[in-house]
């Protein structure tokens, strides 16, 4: 026979065989007297619809349990919870009566099935996260006036921060490119920042981290404690980026570090007590700051014998601090006002006693002053200072951002067909509401969220109104916005309708 004929003859027999299989089951069907019924939604490929088959047990999804298994009333089970119940009731050793009634432990139970109405069994997929903006390729980075134009768009005022920050930014990025070998090593140009709660210091670095495209990971000192204490370690930061960069190593080493309340973790003055989470954990952070090897586990954020080990080296990784650093006001004036007292100008010292951007005056004495130890602030060679906003930064901040929170309520309304304005009034009164929290720009959104509560709710019943104009009587409770109909030439289109 030659080579051709077997092939034949071997697909011949293929056919048959699968033929015999089919009326096998069928067969074993009808002899259990009852066939398995599928579900319209199961014939569709689920890979199209957007959703995914969940575990019954564990409800872990089937993109990261593998394949499931269907059972009957459209049950689904991954196949590690299969081969566990299995595996529970195949061996002897266990007394499944005794082990049902331990809390947690659960076993699969094929009669209790049967009488289920399960929930149902698919959860929507996640998608990707679509791009919001256009991106600033590291690699090719822009002149710094580009990169502060691009956070221009997003940060009202802070000019010098932002302006500074894109240099450094810039420097950084460039000698990560760089990284030659010769010895004219470029400086590290990590960042401290200071300015008072609510002016923009993580909006800022978040804002900058989304533009360069780059992971970033925010972290609060007052949780770092030096290694042994209760608290994170220092080394976690690092286990973050890695995170935040999806476990791609490359990634999270051109990635960027912001340590919030950095102001938490000064020396205490005035005391002989050892402190583990002052001093101390500075100096922990030397290392990383410079640039070191530091072993983090992978996919979790604490260290054990079950997760594996990677290492990130912290070399490019751009480490940005921010605090309130309250006090340091003083600190700066009491240095300024000694220099003056010195001298004839005692005009001088009231003067100090007023200025407002008495902060942008810091210099790295100061800092150790207030707390900060020399050899930390050595690696933090780039201060910048942001202002506390005043009430024509809130007003800007309201309406000029390109996600301003107006633009977000008008964006919202202008599906119902409703156009929204703030007259200048109502802008300022808002910002004065803010201003009195005490909690800077943050206090914005909750004081609209409020007022736009009554809005947001009454608007959609009248299919009429055309416009609304939120006046400076209606945020302070003394009067209603102003309304107006739609003209009659131009109707609501019925696609729109509230309903
Ligand atoms: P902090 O300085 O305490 O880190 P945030 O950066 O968290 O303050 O600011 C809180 C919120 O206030 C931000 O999410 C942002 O929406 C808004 N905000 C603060 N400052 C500005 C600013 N200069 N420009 C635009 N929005 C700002």
């Amino acid at each position: 026979m030659s080579d051709h004929d077997f092939i034949l003859l071997d697909e011949d027999d293929k056919e048959k065989d699968t033929e015999n299989a089919k009326t096998d089951v069928t067969a074993d069907a009808a002899d259990a007297g009852r066939k398995q019924e599928v579900a319209p939604s199961d014939k569709k490929d689920d890979k199209e619809d957007g959703y995914e088959k969940i575990c019954f047990m564990c409800h872990r999804p089937e993109s990261v349990t593998g394949k499931m298994i269907d059972l009957p009333n459209h049950i689904t089970v991954c196949p590690d919870c299969m081969q566990k119940s299995f595996d529970a009731m195949t061996s002897g050793a266990v007394d499944l009566n005794r082990l049902m009634n331990i809390p947690g432990v659960q076993f699969l139970n094929m009669s209790d099935l049967e009488n289920m109405q399960p929930k149902p069994q698919k959860i929507k997929k996640k998608k990707e996260k679509p791009k919001e903006f256009h991106q600033i390729d590291i690699r090719k980075i822009p002149a710094p006036h580009k990169i502060k134009a691009r956070l221009d768009e997003y940060v009202v005022g802070q000019e010098y921060a932002k302006k500074a920050m894109s240099v450094a930014v810039y420097n950084h990025y460039k000698r990560v490119a760089a990284d030659t070998a010769d010895d004219i090593e470029i400086e590290k140009s990590n960042m401290l920042m200071i300015g008072p709660t609510g002016s923009g210091k993580t909006y800022l670095v978040k804002t900058l981290a989304r533009l360069l495209d780059v992971p970033l990971a925010i972290t609060d000192a007052t949780s770092l404690t030096e290694a042994g204490y209760i608290g994170d370690d220092i080394e976690s930061v690092v286990s973050k980026l890695l995170a935040a960069a999806d476990n791609d190593v490359e990634k999270a080493e051109q990635g960027i570090i912001f340590i919030d309340e950095i102001d938490k973790i000064a020396k205490k003055r005035n005391s002989n007590q050892r402190d583990v989470s002052g001093e101390s954990v500075q100096q922990g952070m030397l290392k990383l700051l410079e640039g070191s090897e530091v072993e983090v586990p992978v996919g979790a954020n604490s260290k054990n014998a079950m997760v594996p080990l990677t290492t990130v080296n912290t070399k490019n990784i751009l480490f940005i601090c921010g605090g309130a650093f309250p006090d340091l006001e003083d600190i700066i004036r009491e240095r300024l006002q000694k220099k003056t007292s010195m001298g004839f100008n005692a005009e001088l010292k009231d003067k100090y006693q007023q200025d407002k951007d008495i902060l942008s005056k810091v210099t790295v004495e100061d800092l150790r002053k207030f707390g900060m130890i020399p050899e930390f602030l050595g690696r933090l060679p780039v201060i910048l200072t942001l202002k506390g906003l005043d009430k024509d930064m809130y007003v800007k901040i309201l309406k000029e951002p390109k996600n301003a929170i107006l633009k977000q309520y008008q964006k919202l309304l202008a599906l119902d067909e409703v156009r929204l304005d703030f007259d200048e009034g109502a802008l300022e009164a808002i910002a004065e509401k803010a201003m009195e929290k005490d909690t800077g720009a943050r206090a914005l959104r909750a004081i609209i969220e409020e007022f736009m509560l009554d809005i947001m709710y009454e608007i959609p019943k009248d299919d009429n109104i055309g416009q609304v104009i939120i006046t400076r009587e209606y945020i302070e409770g003394t009067g209603g916005p102003i309304i107006q109909m739609r003209s009659s030439s131009q109707p609501k289109l019925e696609s729109y309708s509230a309903n």
